[in-house]
């Protein structure tokens, strides 16, 4: 039997991933930065690992600027009075704004400048679909930086689906910012259609400040000798309001399924493989980053890297690779091992821990299935607190272990690695291509307004203000 074979035994018919899941979710709840229950859960995988046999195992501690949540509450005070359940977005500075309400829909691009006189000193209701005839994602925390350039005082973030609660999601601190669920919303819609002013009081109380979190860090080091990685990554924590088991309690738990079964045929692997667990993805890819910062050496060393967000999510498990032309022969290959039709595609998003990599020139790819995204509600259940245990699929996660196993063997055992990691021009091209440009050029924007207004900041704002550089690393 081949060594690949007997991996795919292995993970087929093992329960590992999902015990994985049950185990970070139920005694580690979100292992959200700073809760002191990240720590421990890094001392869980790590110990895991150690178990599994990998070598090199250890936590990476970073700081960052952290936020723990308080209380908040939103109510109507006119033309009536009306508590309406909210939760304070991640990042969101403390106050209390009384404004009255402006709906910009799914918050189109254009629609922050037409409407500015509008928008000035407002609480500004946006919802969380892709506006209408935009090609590219439109994220949450854009039309978060585009209502603040207009003058917005507060900030409601409304789910576009029915039945999923209100959303979470980080955004920059600023104004106080909220969730609400698709009902909530609507409600608030319709009065504002049908008397035309509606006067809302917002209250957040959060803390932002700085934590100290951790990534977890093993290695599998092949037959060669070499000096040449394959790096195998996810986040581990979760959004503070659930236990984020689909984002991304599954895709720790594949790479660490990934750890187990692979470690056992280390004398048929060549390269070397580096599992990474990221902290503190949600609230700005920190993990990642700061990974990427503090290993400038490794990263030249690194033939590819594959990241693993929501890697238990519904759907056959292809690869998207963040536009690699030249690795799609290579890929094609890999599906023809698999043996079973997946999705091959490309697009590039900055929106996880590849993107970090993927600055520095490095060839990355997510794994999921286009077709299956397309049907989804948005998020499906992730960002809201319905993303718990129950939701995770065993079957859709020894699929993506499986898959990502095939790959592994291939790019590990290749003598000669024939794609050279990218120059800055070519990261450059590639951003650009992706419309990626428009969100950093925001950013640039964004700092300039902040820092006329200085002496009036909070001090959250103003801390967030001296970290800005301006930079692609700051998208999200
Ligand atoms: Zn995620």
């Amino acid at each position: 039997m081949r060594p690949v074979d007997r991996v795919l035994g292995d993970i087929y018919s093992s329960t590992e991933p999902l015990d994985l899941v049950v185990d970070l979710c139920d005694e580690y709840d979100s292992r959200w930065p700073g809760s002191g229950l990240d720590k421990a859960s890094c001392e869980y995988m790590a110990e895991k690992l150690r178990g599994y046999g990998v070598e090199n195992v250890h936590l990476e501690k970073f700081t960052i600027p952290g936020w723990i949540r308080g209380s908040s509450s939103l109510s109507v005070t006119e033309p009536k009075s009306k508590e309406i359940d909210c939760i304070a977005l991640p990042m969101s500075s403390e106050g209390v704004v009384e404004a009255e309400l402006v709906y910009l829909g799914a918050g189109p691009i254009e629609v922050y400048e037409k409407r500015r006189d509008e928008i000035k000193g407002k609480i500004v209701m946006v919802n969380s679909g892709n506006p209408r005839g935009m090609t590219r994602y439109l994220h949450r925390s854009e039309k978060y930086q585009r209502s603040v350039l207009a003058g917005a005082a507060g900030w409601i973030f409304m789910n576009h689906y029915p039945a999923y609660g209100p959303p979470t999601g980080g955004i920059s601190p600023i104004v106080p910012a909220v969730g609400v669920s698709y009902e909530d919303g609507m409600y608030l819609a319709r009065m504002l259609e049908r008397k035309g002013r509606v006067k809302l009081r917002l209250e957040t109380r959060c803390k932002n400040l700085d934590v100290d979190t951790y990534n977890v860090i093993a290695d599998l080091r092949g037959t060669a000798g070499s000096d040449e990685w394959l790096v195998y990554g996810a986040h581990y924590e979760g959004h503070d309001i659930a236990v984020g088991a689909l984002d991304d309690a599954t895709g720790a738990s594949v790479v660490m399924e990934l750890a187990r079964t692979l470690v056992k045929e280390r004398e048929h692997l060549k390269h070397n493989l580096r599992f990474m667990l990221f902290g503190a993805e949600e609230i700005g890819l920190f993990g990642s980053r700061a990974y990427c910062e503090a290993h400038p050496e490794f990263m030249k060393k690194v033939r590819f890297m594959m990241n693993f967000d929501a890697a238990g999510r519904a759907g056959r498990q292809g690869f998207c690779l963040h536009g690699w032309p030249s690795l799609e022969p290579l890929f094609k290959e890999v599906i023809d091992e698999i043996g079973v039709e997946l999705p091959l595609w490309s697009r590039v998003g900055p929106y996880s821990d590849h993107w970090p990599f993927l600055l520095l020139g490095v060839a990355t790819a997510t794994m999921g299935d286009p077709d299956e995204a397309a049907k989804r509600a948005g998020r499906g259940f992730g960002h809201t607190k319905y993303d718990t245990v129950d939701k995770a699929d065993l079957r859709v996660m020894r699929e993506c272990a499986g898959n990502a196993a095939v790959a592994a063997f291939k790019i590990l055992n290749m003598d000669k690695w024939p794609y050279p990691q990218r120059s800055q021009t070519e990261i450059d091209e590639i951003v650009e291509k992706a419309g990626i440009h428009e969100t950093v050029r925001l950013g640039v924007k964004l700092k300039e307004y902040l820092e006329e207004k200085r002496d009036s900041l909070r001090p959250e704002t103003l801390v967030y203000l001296d970290r800005m550089s301006g930079s692609w690393e700051e998208v999200i």
